[in-house]
């Protein structure tokens, strides 16, 4: 079954979040992508400092662009320094916000709780979390993936019925590392993930699942090909506009 929405989504970390670079990685895109259809959304998270700058210039060049966050505080507001909340950057028109991500997980030691604090407070608002989960290579090594990955998302998605939710497989190990998962690897969790969907309440068919880790134009063709990827979340060769560009273009060859 592949009528699920395809995504490709960027995440820029803290790299491009000056007005400079921002306004040069967008020249390209108007020329690349023509793409009215529904059944693909691209969507690009840079830093908070040029957020409302990418919402503004995208929405001149394709209404399938979108700005997504990288990060929320998962309070109202209050005594957070530092911290950005939910009606901000609702106040920016962004629908969409990367939740669970390792480098949070593993820096800022976001637990699984914290994490459903966040989804959950973002679908109740109307806002979909793009929810990373993987296993570290340690977790792999001892057999623990589906534990792993089974506790990430019974926890993460606790008291969520929404189902709006976009869900990103990254395996922490192929984060950044060049080491992208195996076909087998990725045909194999993902399935996996939609048994525990399944059993978790959610129908496991109707949720899109990305892929994530070491992502580029040379694999993304192969990796597209596999039943179960609704896309991928690129972090390293998304600062290209390039070659993120010609990842989209894959993915919507695919469909
Ligand atoms: C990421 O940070 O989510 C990611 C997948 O990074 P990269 O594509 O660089 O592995």
């Amino acid at each position: 079954m592949k009528s699920r929405i395809k995504y490709c989504i960027a995440n820029f970390k803290m790299n491009l979040g000056t007005k400079s670079k921002l306004s040069e990685y967008f020249k390209p895109f108007d020329k690349y992508i023509d793409t009215d259809t529904d059944s693909i959304k691209i969507i690009v998270s840079p830093p908070f400092t040029v957020i409302n700058q990418a919402v503004d210039l995208t929405s001149k060049i394709n209404k399938n662009i979108k700005i997504g966050a990288q990060n929320i505080n998962e309070n109202v507001s209050g005594a957070y320094t530092g911290e950005i909340s939910i009606d901000m950057i609702k106040d920016c028109r962004i629908n969409y916000v990367i939740t669970g991500h390792s480098e949070r997980r593993s820096i800022y030691k976001e637990n699984n709780k914290q994490i459903n604090a966040k989804n959950r407070a973002l679908l109740s608002n109307n806002i979909a979390p793009i929810f990373c989960i993987g296993e570290t290579l340690e977790q792999r090594s001892k057999n623990l993936i589906e534990k792993t990955l089974r506790e990430q998302l019974t926890i993460g998605l606790n008291n969520i019925s929404n189902s709006k939710l976009i869900l990103a497989y990254e395996p922490v190990w192929a984060i950044g590392t060049g080491k992208t998962a195996t076909a087998e690897i990725i045909t194999d969790t993902h399935l996996m993930i939609r048994n525990i969907l399944n059993d978790i309440g959610f129908d496991g068919q109707k949720i899109s699942i990305l892929y994530g880790g070491s992502v580029n134009r040379n694999n993304a063709k192969d990796l597209i090909a596999l039943a179960d990827v609704d896309g991928f979340l690129i972090g390293g060769a998304s600062l290209d506009a390039k070659h993120f560009l010609d990842i989209y273009n894959i993915i919507e060859e695919s469909i």
